[in-house]
């Protein structure tokens, strides 16, 4: 028996002409039964869309390196469930950061297939016609995968910024499909949560998981991240074929460890989806560093993911940006943690991680958030940026600074982000939008 869960469209006549403050309702979220064993984690996409807005989006980024268009879409959607930070939102001033789920789950990006696959694939893909107001579903046997389908009576549109009202969003609907396939149900909070059954709006909303989505993916399916979860949070060395790369980060195993690389098989029906292992590898530097030769055939860029020895779902790291026979770019993103809200004469605590050990970061803002190139690196803040400060990162790569909101800021709203300058190569972080009360 299949279970199958559609996301329907909400009423669009209420968007953009009232707004309508809903208070969010505890524990609203559900789940569907099972979850996701880490044999299930890979998703990937039939990429037989016929929109071309679905096929605009040519801007690559360094975060999420090698692919553009629906196809980076289906894996920013995917990688929004993560337990940490998988890089901002590429330009996308609706999502400052990717990968808030914060449980024991990360979804593997394993980039294209050949068809749609069968109910167990994996696969996200089009389907032709229309069934009323719904705009996509996802067939979940659950524990042994899915299978998700869009209707391609709507117009579907890759993002990254803002879509159109003709137009639906594929990542937003992209992001509650996958939410369905890793065990979670329909969610009646207020305040839209991706899981709402009805889209807000045309769905660019739902690119971000609500707090009640977390919710629902840490304490329905998965449970809150383990302080034990391997992370990555640099790539050293050789990022060539037949190299050595050295995969630094934290809580790696003594031995026993793997790191996956994206499959480069577009087969729907044989293993193809399935990462390819390097199994069998130590660490070194007190389980912060595992050297390994990257395969030379069979593999993709993309993200790649340790898993840790031991069995269940906190052994899994999140993904990390690989750029096969690539250069340095994305590598070592910085995460900035800021209150969204603030008060003018009050004082904020702005929180820096992942940045090199030792490097010195600058805290950048902007009143816009509409990009800018800064010494050749694309930030996400408006061209008209300033340096609030900068702190050295300590050797765990974090940092923290206490701003002094001034009392004169009430009721602007300014964007925040870090950038950092290691041996050359720029680095920055997800931006944050912050108001002043
Ligand atoms: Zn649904």
């Amino acid at each position: 028996m299949k279970n199958v869960l559609r996301l329907s469209l909400g009423s669009l006549l209420l968007a953009g002409t009232v707004t309508v403050v809903v208070p969010e309702n505890a524990s609203a979220w559900s789940t569907i039964g099972g979850s996701l064993g880490l044999t299930q984690r890979d998703y990937r996409i039939y990429d037989n869309f016929t929109d071309s807005t679905c096929h605009d989006n040519t801007t690559a980024h360094s975060n999420w390196p090698e692919y553009t268009e629906v196809e980076l879409s289906a894996w920013k959607a995917g990688a929004e469930w993560g337990s940490r930070s998988l890089g901002d939102g590429s330009g996308d001033g609706s999502q400052n950061n990717v990968g808030d789920g914060g449980a024991n789950f990360n979804f593997i990006w394993a980039g294209n297939a050949g068809n749609t696959g069968g109910y167990n694939g994996n696969i996200i893909s089009p389907l032709s016609g229309s069934s009323g107001g719904v705009l996509a579903y996802c067939e979940t046997p659950i524990s042994d995968g899915w299978r998700i389908r869009f209707y391609e009576s709507w117009t579907w549109d890759d993002g990254p910024d803002s879509v159109p009202s003709s137009r639906m969003d594929f990542q937003g609907v992209a992001c509650h499909e996958l939410g369905h396939a890793l065990g979670l149900g329909h969610s009646t909070a207020g305040g839209n949560p991706t899981m709402s059954a009805y889209a807000s709006g045309n769905g660019v909303s739902d690119r971000s998981i609500a707090s009640d989505d977390i919710a629902g993916i840490q304490q329905g399916v998965y449970g809150a991240m383990s302080s034990s979860m391997p992370e990555v949070t640099d790539l050293q060395g050789s990022l060539n074929a037949g190299g050595t790369l050295i995969v630094v980060g934290n809580n790696f195993s003594s031995t026993g460890n793997e790191v996956w690389f994206n499959n480069n098989g577009t087969s729907a029906n044989g293993p193809d989806g399935d990462p390819v292992k390097v199994t069998n590898l130590a660490s070194t530097n007190g389980g912060t560093q595992i050297s390994l030769t990257i395969p030379t055939t069979g593999i993709e860029g993309g993200s790649i993911h340790v898993k840790k020895s031991g069995s269940g779902n906190s052994t899994l790291s999140e993904g990390h940006p690989f750029d096969l026979n690539g250069g340095q770019p994305g590598l070592n993103t910085i995460t900035l943690f800021a209150p969204t809200l603030v008060f003018a004469g009050g004082s904020a605590i702005l929180d820096v991680s992942r940045a090199t050990p030792g490097a010195k970061v600058y805290l950048l803002y902007s009143m816009a958030n509409t990009g800018t190139t800064i010494f050749g690196h694309q930030f996400d803040l408006g061209s008209n940026w300033k340096v609030l400060t900068n702190l050295t990162a300590d050797s765990a790569g974090t940092g923290s600074y206490s701003l002094n909101v001034p009392s004169g800021a009430s009721g602007m709203t300014v964007y925040m982000e870090c950038g950092a300058n290691t041996a050359g190569v720029i680095t920055d972080s997800n931006i944050q939008q912050i108001t002043v009360m």
